[in-house]
């Protein structure tokens, strides 16, 4: 839905500019063609010559001006032509042709010179405009203040809550929306509370969007709905005008639902704005908070927002009476996961063997786009190998796919590096399978994927874990550690470039073993990481605030949790060297071995090396 007002004015200015440039234009032609000159065929002006009727001429490169002793037929003394060649010329003048030359000038050279030019400059007019008003373009230079508004408004919305799934809790409380939306006069007769603003509040991906809408077609109401993004960059007042447009226009179709997206963007704290001036988005907040407050959810309009980032939120827009509920939509749990997947593999031909609970199973830490992107792979790899249903195989490329980036078929080892990666994953596969607390390994494999790693080893754990040890936490390191541990075994210490990755994550975990949970006694029990951001990936520059003898204890703490980690590796890999060699035996000529193919060499292991892994 937009407003018009200032889109007629584009248009009539551009009409007026295209108007004046034909305008100039016809009166060149005029001028030049028709008041006075008359443009002659070259036979008829030798005619001409021959009759003696011209008085005088100008000989140009391939022009040939002149003047008439009488006028011509149609009242003009003055004549142009254009030369040709004289020979040609009067051989064609014998056989009664007549001659008109064709000079390179004339209708083009108009249009080149003229035309050209002006539509040129239209164009840098138009791009210098667009650059000075963000989006407004010219509406925005001319109408400043009046809204272009790009408020959506969907009526009929297909969208239900059986449509999203794995998010049950967040469900329930907009259940009670719903009800509300679909009979707003009697559900305010009982005297319930009705809520101003609710607020969804989770990762990117995890459908709150898709709730937003599904909340709008469960209950049959228009879905107003607006993004915080594109209040950035708008000229003073603009934004504010929107916000006030899309209420205005909500109002007068309630019972509805307006939904403003990405809400970060546009509520973000005023006190975090770098300039501390009365800006564009300041103005944008203050009149949503002007709205928020003077809104009557009884009208029957309840507000929706999303967010990613409610840390980073105006303490404002949260205070009661405005976003004063709030609810969490986050990453789904395995069974959310086989909801999940529920919905979105209706979408294709499964084959028998297709496990939901198996693949849920494998993809900890996916969201909802992640897995519906999943399912979207797969049907891609059945389509590809000409299959007409979608198998397991399928899922676990792609999940190979996404995790690990895509397979290079095309990426080929040469015999020693093949045998170096084999080692260097089977070192990785025997530590995790020798150690309690590690997740058990899905998959080795050897085949080259993504840029850097060679070969990996699939290790997703089966249940999510929100809490973990110290041991469990150097367990990690040490089954990171035991892909360099092995080559380190079996090539005489000279290792290779391929356990970088490796040790990027050890040491990850070891800085944060350090750094944020007060797991080493040196350091202490306090943090020097950054203040969490709720739902954002923790930032790179992990160390704040520590002292220059600080900062020494920490690397040294870290060094030394890595090389705990390296030797515990390498003495379970050279305790187990016989199984070591067997596994890269198989591996080498399966080039990929499966959990169960794996097993055998699990059940092997000797006492001693801990309790039981999981
Ligand atoms: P968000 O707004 O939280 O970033 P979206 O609602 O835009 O996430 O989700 C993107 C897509 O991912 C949806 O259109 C849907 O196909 C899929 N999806 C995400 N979460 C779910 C869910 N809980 N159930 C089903 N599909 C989901
Ligand atoms: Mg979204
Ligand atoms: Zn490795």
């Amino acid at each position: 839905m937009e407003t018009k007002p200032s889109d007629r004015k584009r248009s009539l200015l551009m009409v007026a500019v295209t108007a004046g440039g034909l305008g100039l234009l016809l009166a060149q032609w005029l001028l030049t063609s028709y008041t006075a000159v008359e443009v002659i065929p070259y036979s008829q002006f030798e005619q001409l010559v021959a009759q003696g009727a011209v008085t005088e001429v100008t000989v140009g490169q391939d022009t040939i001006q002149g003047k008439l002793k009488d006028k011509l037929p149609n009242g003009k003394t003055a004549f142009v032509t254009t030369r040709v060649d004289p020979a040609l010329a009067k051989e064609l003048e014998a056989k009664g042709i007549a001659v008109t030359g064709v000079s390179s000038g004339g209708a083009l050279t108009t249009l080149l010179s003229w035309v050209l030019p002006a539509l040129l400059l239209y164009g840098i007019w138009i791009l210098m405009a667009n650059r000075m008003g963000g989006r407004e373009g010219l509406g925005g230079l001319m109408s400043i203040g009046k809204s272009r508004a790009k408020i959506y408004v969907e009526q009929d919305i297909k969208v239900t809550f059986a449509d999203v799934a794995g998010v049950d809790e967040a469900k329930f409380e907009l259940q009670e929306v719903v009800s509300f939306l679909k009979d707003p006069s009697s559900y305010g007769r009982l005297g319930a509370h009705v809520p101003k603003g609710i607020l969804l509040v989770g990762p990117p991906g995890t459908g709150k969007t898709l709730l937003a809408r599904a909340v709008a077609g469960e209950a049959g109401v228009a879905f107003f709905s607006i993004s915080g993004s594109e209040f950035v960059e708008m000229f003073v007042g603009v934004g504010a005008a929107r916000v006030r447009d899309l209420f205005e226009q909500a109002r007068k179709s309630a019972p509805c639902i307006i939904f403003i997206d990405e809400l970060d963007a546009l509520g973000r704290s005023r006190s975090a704005n770098a300039l501390g001036g009365y800006d564009e988005k300041e103005q944008t907040l203050n009149q949503l908070l002007a709205e928020l407050d003077g809104f009557d959810p009884r009208s029957g309009v309840i507000l929706l927002a999303a967010t990613n980032r409610p840390e980073i939120l105006d303490p404002a827009l949260l205070r009661a009476g405005r976003f004063d509920r709030q609810v969490l939509v986050d990453r789904p749990d395995k069974l959310g996961r086989v909801a999940i997947l529920k919905v979105h593999v209706r979408k294709i031909k499964t084959a028998a063997d297709v496990d939901l609970d198996k693949i849920a199973g494998l993809t900890t830490g996916f969201t909802g786009a992640d897995l519906a992107n999943l399912i979207n792979e797969a049907a891609i790899a059945a389509t590809r190998r000409n299959g007409d249903q979608v198998t397991f195989d399928d899922f676990t490329a792609a999940i190979e796919r996404i995790v690990a980036g895509i397979e290079k078929k095309s990426r080929v080892l040469n015999n020693e590096e093949r045998r170096r990666t084999a080692y260097h994953e089977m070192g990785h596969a025997l530590v995790a399978a020798s150690l309690p607390g590690v997740d058990p390994v899905q998959k080795v494999s050897i085949i080259p994927r993504g840029i850097g790693a060679l070969g990996y080893t699939m290790q997703r754990p089966t249940e999510d874990r929100f809490l973990l040890t110290v041991s469990e936490l150097k367990n990690r390191i040490a089954v990171l550690l035991g892909g360099r541990a092995s080559e380190r075994l079996i090539f005489d210490g000279d290792v290779s470039t391929g356990a970088a990755d490796d040790l990027v994550r050890a040491t990850e975990i070891a800085m944060e073993m350090v750094t944020k949970y007060g797991m080493d006694r040196t350091v202490g029990q306090r943090t020097y990481a950054p203040r969490p951001q709720i739902f954002m990936p923790a930032t790179q520059d992990a160390v704040v605030s520590a002292s220059e003898a600080t900062g020494r204890e920490i690397d040294l703490a870290v060094r030394q949790l890595i090389d705990e980690g390296a030797d515990r590796a390498y003495q379970i890999l050279e305790r187990r060297r016989a199984e070591l060699e067997a596994g890269v035996e198989l591996l080498i000529a399966q080039e990929t071995l499966t959990a169960e193919q794996f097993a055998p060499l699990r059940a092997a292991r000797p006492a001693g090396d801990g309790k039981a892994a999981a």
